[in-house]
């Protein structure tokens, strides 16, 4: 494979890049995990709430790639948290997936004002242990949320899968999840593309190597350890941010682009969103 695997805490192995699939349209996103599968990409990323788990199931099914070379992961949405609500909903999402099990199952959100998640993580051990997901793990949850899940439960999350860029390192998470055992995933690896693949640091950088911005700062989340998930519709990208591990980025280079660091988000804060 083109991209070289990371082992989870369970054992499982997660390609170390995936293909991302947030705001792609249902009737897009057959052709775009078509293409990214063509590409080589491997692995996955979709959510309940994005859909689009229909198109991407049967671009899955069209492709011909053995299940067991594909890592799948998706999302459990804010208002399915509590028990029997996940059993239902992750019934729903592997239904419209085409497929019998999921790779990877993450809690989309914690949103803590609910006070639900250690009961929907519960739904997710039961379903760990039939069978019908290879890892469990959460996204967008802050240490302390971490810590409480933890103390509540048996099986340590895989991943936590928060946002995570040149302008938002997350430092502090990303030492948390080291101790704990859990791999860092980031999500809008590329800052959403807006302005962080125009600064000049990172433009620099990109020149000296023969490379394109978006490639710079894939390279700089894998050689931190980061699991990345890009988003592309077109082709030329889609093949372009997967052709990452021809090249390595020295000292100076990521000293350069840690310096970016500005703690800014683009999206919600996790303590405070609980969309509906
Ligand atoms: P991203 O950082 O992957 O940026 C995608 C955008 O960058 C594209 O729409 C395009 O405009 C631009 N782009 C992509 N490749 C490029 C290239 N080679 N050159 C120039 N521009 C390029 O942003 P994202 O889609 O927000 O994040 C990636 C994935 O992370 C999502 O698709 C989704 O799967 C996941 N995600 C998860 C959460 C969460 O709450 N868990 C939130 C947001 C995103």
């Amino acid at each position: 494979s083109k991209v070289p695997p990371i082992i989870l805490n369970n054992g499982v192995e997660m390609p170390q890049l995936g293909f991302g699939v947030w705001q792609v349209p249902d009737d897009e996103a057959e052709t775009a995990v078509a293409t990214a599968l063509e590409a080589g990409y491997r692995s996955i990323d979709t959510a309940a709430i994005y859909g689009n788990e229909e198109g991407t199931g049967k671009a899955i099914a069209r492709s011909g790639v053995p299940r067991e070379d594909l890592f799948v992961t998706t999302k459990l949405w804010n208002s399915d948290q509590g028990y029997d609500a996940t059993l239902r909903a992750f019934d729903a999402s592997v239904s419209k997936l085409g497929l019998d099990y999921v790779d990877l199952y993450l809690i989309h959100w914690p949103t803590p004002e609910r006070g639900l998640y250690v009961d929907t993580y519960k739904a997710f051990e039961k379903l760990h242990a039939d069978g019908r997901i290879r890892a469990i793990g959460v996204s967008n949850f802050l240490p302390e949320h971490l810590e409480r899940l933890i103390a509540e439960t048996s099986v340590v999350p895989a991943v936590n899968q928060i946002e995570l860029h040149p302008h938002l390192q997350q430092h502090a998470a990303r030492e948390y999840h080291a101790e704990q055992g859990i791999a860092t995933e980031a999500w809008s690896p590329l800052g959403q593309g807006k302005g962080l693949l125009e600064v000049p640091a990172i433009v620099a950088i990109a020149q000296k190597h023969g490379r394109t911005p978006a490639q710079v700062v894939l390279r700089w989340h894998i050689q931190l350890g980061n699991v990345v998930i890009p988003k592309s519709v077109t082709p030329s990208r889609i093949e372009e941010n997967i052709d990452v591990f021809g090249f390595s980025l020295d000292a100076e280079d990521l000293a350069a682009i840690s310096a970016l660091n500005e703690d800014r988000r683009l999206g919600p804060d996790p303590a405070e969103f609980n969309g509906a």
